[in-house]
């Protein structure tokens, strides 16, 4: 059967498309029909256990769009899922891989765009779709497992066979007959547990649960809040997010890929090592930063989804953990910031710092 307005039948576009998705430098591609995700009872005991902590859109109608994908863009019947890797081989650094590039959802939807429009030229017709990049209300992991890229880990992530868990995922909705791919139902995981064994908070209260009020990732990156005392000093020199539980993942250690778009590559000043004096320094230059050096120097980076005075509190939890006498002067000047909470950071580093020095 051919698709309207094209010689193709839907099992040659299928193919053609998801060709067109590695042509344009995606690392893994499947199509899903739409309907309600396997793993929706589990996101809705995870969010009744208050797991989601005060990330208050995952509730009310972002719940209830998420509960099934037929919902978010109406007349859609399929989703073409793409992943995009932003890993590599370098030490982790304080800033997580995924924030060093350009901000991906913009990186990610333009080019899952450029597939929307070689759908409308291949078919000659315009195509009911809507892109979605972490964005939307969509069980993306869900979606990509039933589009056949991988597997759930007990890290939470969405892993690949080929290309590891350190990948940007993206949904293209559409109204088209398309081939689904085979799911993915594989657990690869095994009997590791090494992901598990690593967080340093205890945030995976068991496999593939996170309870994002314990994990670093939520707490640097989406809590606008005061940092619980008793989980500080596990952060160690971490400022923004978190890579521990898939830097340990022996996927990762074997089939990472280096960033498959250019423009998720690493930006100049964002310090990938674990050198603790890279990561005093990098510390140091966002406790003095001020917000037009903020809006400069992360103009089109994903770390803008953290304020300044929350990078600075961050900052202050990294100099209190792997800071010296000599971070002090910089610590002192921010307790007197005109953010409570970052003056509350700032006299909790100077006194570990001071107990450190005295020791
Ligand atoms: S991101 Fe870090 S804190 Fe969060 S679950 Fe993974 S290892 Fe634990
Ligand atoms: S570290 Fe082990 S258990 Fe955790 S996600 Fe990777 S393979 Fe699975």
């Amino acid at each position: 059967m051919s698709t309207h307005g094209s010689t193709l039948d839907v099992p040659e576009l299928t193919q053609r498309l998801l060709a067109q998705a590695y042509g344009l430098g995606f690392d893994a591609a499947g199509i899903a029909s739409l309907g309600e995700p396997a793993t929706v009872s589990a996101f809705e005991a995870w969010r009744a256990a208050g797991m989601h902590g005060s990330m208050a859109w995952l509730d009310g109608t972002g719940a209830t769009l998420r509960g099934d994908t037929r919902r978010p863009h109406p007349g859609a019947t399929h989703a073409i899922v793409v992943a995009a890797s932003y890993g590599g081989r370098a030490p982790s650094g304080p800033v997580a891989r995924y924030a060093r590039g350009d901000d991906y959802h913009v990186v990610l939807r333009e080019r899952v765009r450029e597939l929307h429009h070689w759908l409308e030229r291949t078919l000659g017709r315009p195509v009911n779709a809507r892109p979605y990049v972490d964005s939307g209300p969509l069980l993306e992991r869900d979606l990509a497992q039933r589009a056949g890229l991988g597997w759930f880990g007990k890290n939470t992530m969405l892993i690949t066979p080929k290309a590891g868990a350190f990948l940007f995922l993206a949904s293209l909705l559409v109204e088209l007959d398309l081939e689904p791919s085979a799911p993915f139902e594989a657990d690869r995981c095994g009997r590791c547990t090494r992901c598990l064994d690593a967080c340093p908070t205890g945030a995976l209260v068991e496999p593939r649960v996170l309870d994002a009020r314990r994990c670093i990732s939520y707490l640097t990156i989406e809590h606008r809040d005061a940092i619980p005392e008793p989980l500080r000093a596990s952060f160690g020199g971490l400022i923004y997010g978190c890579d521990i539980c898939n830097d340990v993942c022996p996927w990762n250690e074997r089939f990472t890929r280096e960033p498959s778009l250019p423009s998720l590559a690493p930006r100049m000043g964002f310090p990938a090592s674990d050198d603790v004096a890279e990561i005093r320094a990098f510390a140091r230059t966002l406790c003095v930063m001020s917000a037009a050096e903020y809006a400069d120097t992360f103009r089109g980076s994903a770390i803008k989804r953290a304020k300044l005075w929350m990078l600075q509190r961050n900052a202050c939890i990294a100099l209190g953990n792997v800071g010296t006498a000599a971070d002090l002067p910089v610590l002192e000047a921010l307790c007197t910031h005109e953010h409570p909470l970052v003056r509350e950071h700032a006299k909790w580093a100077c006194e570990r710092v001071g107990a450190m020095d005295r020791q």
